[in-house]
């Protein structure tokens, strides 16, 4: 009890894979929700008790940085390559081992479009996590496949329009291959969505731990310096204009994943 009468208490601590939090402060601009989505995944780690066997691989972009900031064996890919870096940890060490990629949007699907769709065509048993911040975030806040009509960029900034063509959907996409176990689309916007998504992330950490195939979560994330916006104005174009575009939920999870999955993550 403090001296004016409130009991404070610890309701949620930093997961313990945070590395260096004092003199190694999270790069990320504020507002970026690019930390609450690997804090999510790390905490699904926690939760599944999959920290030692857990492999991250990075490729380019503003999630580069956790590599050093979280204790997991890594591996740094070039410029779009995580899925095939993770193809070749998963086949090397065999096992039970959790290998996922983080990536921005820039990273997976477009200059790493043919990594990810080769991977998903091969069935690799691997995660990939893609950060959706609807922009080229690193690199100044360019289109990128992701971005949502009528968002303004650096390189539309009368925003998108249907001349400079449409949105990929990744999830919905993957969800067409026969090699692929589990897809969703999670976001960071809310607590409610932030508990969604690591559910999202459990499930998709279960299906690769049976040898299922493929899975895959997107996040949607608020980049709010590129989209010129505060934090908080972020949250309500993330709601109002990115979410209709991109809907959530899970696209895929083949059938009987579901049952192995709760067998998995408890
Ligand atoms: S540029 Fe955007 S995605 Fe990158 S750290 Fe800043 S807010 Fe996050």
């Amino acid at each position: 009890m403090t001296d004016i009468g409130v009991k404070k208490e610890l309701v949620a601590g930093r997961p313990d894979l945070w590395l260096r939090m004092e003199n190694n402060p999270i790069p990320s601009c504020p507002g970026c929700h690019e930390p609450t989505a690997m804090r999510a995944i790390l905490e699904a780690l926690e939760e599944l008790d999959a920290v030692g066997d857990a492999v991250m691989v990075v490729g380019v972009g503003c999630s580069f940085a956790f590599q050093s900031m979280v204790d997991l064996d890594y591996l740094v890919c070039a410029h779009g390559r995580p899925p095939d870096g993770a193809s070749a940890v998963k086949r090397v060490l065999k096992g039970d081992h959790v290998v996922f990629t983080i990536q921005g949007d820039g990273d997976c699907i477009a200059i790493g479009a043919g990594a990810l769709i080769n991977a998903a065509a091969r069935a690799e048993k691997i995660t990939i996590f893609m950060l959706n911040n609807a922009n080229y975030g690193t690199t100044g806040g360019q289109l990128a496949p992701t971005t949502p009509l009528g968002h303004v960029t650096s390189t539309t900034p009368g925003g998108r329009t249907p001349a400079h063509g449409y949105p990929v959907r990744v999830p919905e996409l993957l969800a067409t291959f026969q090699g692929v176990a589990y897809t969703a689309r999670g976001a960071m916007n809310s607590p409610a969505n932030y508990q969604k998504t690591k559910g999202y992330i459990k499930k998709a950490f279960a299906a690769q731990r049976v040898s299922l195939g493929l899975s895959f979560v997107e996040m949607l994330c608020a980049c709010p310096p590129n989209w010129h916006m505060t934090p908080l104005d972020s949250l309500k174009w993330l709601e109002q204009t990115v979410i209709p575009q991109f809907p959530l939920g899970e696209f895929k999870d083949v059938q009987g994943a579901s049952g192995k999955t709760q067998e998995a993550t408890r």
